[in-house]
């Protein structure tokens, strides 16, 4: 690897799962990355303790509240710009001093800084799949017309982009996103309409944050994924399939022209797709464990059961009506989830308020930005009355 190997990265949601993931890989990489900017919501504490071992020269609190704590705290750090607010989080995310935004935060609110950071010409590694579920035609073209790379973090985005590498040239006939099934596979419905919080909480095969977690469950999170796929790809509905492989050892596959299909293997550890999103093109050496086969004797395959998980079906129809759907889809999902998590609606009931609110909210054919904001707005007000609030 050439010495010059040098990256300025931004980093939004950095007090999450996939935030300090990426802190560790950067730690892992003496040299070769700085931190420009580093955000988080509400977590000020490991906000300040980032900024204090990393000293970027900006770093956001989403919670208004929490700026006099960190402004306080970093008082003797005065290269460190403190802000506060969702305006300032997509203002840091356009900034010229970074190369690369690594997109961390969870959710819609990923957004408006992922369009920023697009128009700001930056490169970005994307984690948060929100971003493409919701407006996913608007973000490819932005990415397009400014030129900019856009590389999944997502451990199954990033096994079929490094399946990619060097068929350039190759159609894809189909890519088969593997889905792990999460810690309810194989229940019925009947037994899923008793599963508890604690439970769904629980992932076989990964350490993630809640919602995501909660979404691996109920296979929304595959659901999401495929929408991701279709636009990090430029794909057919109908070139991805799903296969649930409970050991999460292939990450996901693409099949080409000629029937050969090209696989990417690893242990399930986020580090190694960040560092991939982070390097690309470089592989940067490492010394995250090592697969063994030994370790795996048995690699299995099932089908995903979407008659009772009808999350994964929900999300296929949301891409199949195309338009606003997906960001109706997402939008209710974002408040059932939380709603779970309140303990105040139950597992199954999840999927009910996402297809209410796909049938109740306005359909838009071609959607604008401002049209996206105002379909991710109404669908909220429409599954917060169907969870109980108004
Ligand atoms: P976490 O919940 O662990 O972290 C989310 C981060 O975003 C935190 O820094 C949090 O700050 C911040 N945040 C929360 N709400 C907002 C908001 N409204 N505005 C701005 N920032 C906010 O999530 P994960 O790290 O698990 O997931 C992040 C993204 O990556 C998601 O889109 C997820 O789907 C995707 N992803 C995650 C994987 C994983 O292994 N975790 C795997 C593949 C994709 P605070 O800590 O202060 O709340
Ligand atoms: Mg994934």
């Amino acid at each position: 690897m050439p010495d010059s190997f040098s990256k300025r990265v931004t980093l939004l949601g950095s007090t999450g799962s996939i935030g300090t993931q990426a802190l560790d890989v950067i730690r892992s990489q003496p040299g070769k990355f700085t931190v420009t900017a580093l955000s988080a919501h509400s977590n000020a504490e490991l906000l300040i303790q980032q900024a204090q071992e990393f000293r970027p020269a900006a770093v956001v609190i989403g919670d208004d509240a929490k700026y006099a704590t960190v402004k306080a705290a970093l008082a003797s750090q005065p290269e460190t710009e403190v802000l506060a607010g969702a305006a300032a989080l997509a203002d840091v995310a356009g900034r010229d001093d970074a190369d690369v935004v690594l997109t961390a935060m969870v959710g819609y609110a990923g957004l408006l800084p992922t369009v920023r950071a697009i128009r700001a010409g930056k490169t970005i590694a994307l984690a948060n799949k929100e971003t493409l579920v919701v407006a996913g035609q608007l973000i490819t073209e932005l990415v397009k017309d400014h030129g900019v790379g856009l590389y999944p973090v997502d451990s199954e985005h990033s096994a079929i982009f490094q399946c990619l590498v060097g068929e350039e040239q190759n159609p894809i006939e189909k890519i088969i996103l593997t889905a792990s099934g999460g810690p309810f596979r194989g229940r019925t419905r009947e037994q899923l309409a008793q599963v508890t919080k604690a439970q769904a909480l629980k992932h076989p095969n990964w350490d993630m944050g809640a919602k995501i977690t909660i979404d691996s469950a109920s296979l929304m999170n595959k659901g999401l994924e495929v929408i991701e796929a279709k636009w990090l790809f430029g794909l057919r509905n109908d070139q991805i399939d799903v296969v649930v492989h409970p050991q999460s050892i292939i990450h996901s596959l693409v099949q080409f022209e000629d029937g050969s299909l090209k696989a990417q293997l690893g242990l399930p550890d986020m580090k190694l797709p960040i560092q991939y999103a982070l390097g690309y093109p470089q592989r940067l050496a490492n010394t995250f464990p090592r697969f063994s086969f030994l370790d795996y004797p048995q690699l299995t395959f099932e089908q995903a059961d979407t008659s009772a998980f009808r999350n994964l079906a929900l999300a296929f129809e949301a891409m199949g009506r195309a338009g606003n759907a997906p960001c109706i889809l997402n939008a209710a999902n974002e408040i059932a989830v939380a709603a779970f998590l309140r303990d105040e609606i139950g597992f199954l009931q999840m999927s009910e308020v996402v297809e209410t609110s796909l049938a109740r909210v306005s359909y838009l054919a071609a959607p604008s930005l401002d049209d996206y904001v105002e379909t991710d707005r109404e669908t909220r007000r429409i599954a917060q009355e169907l969870v109980g609030h108004s």
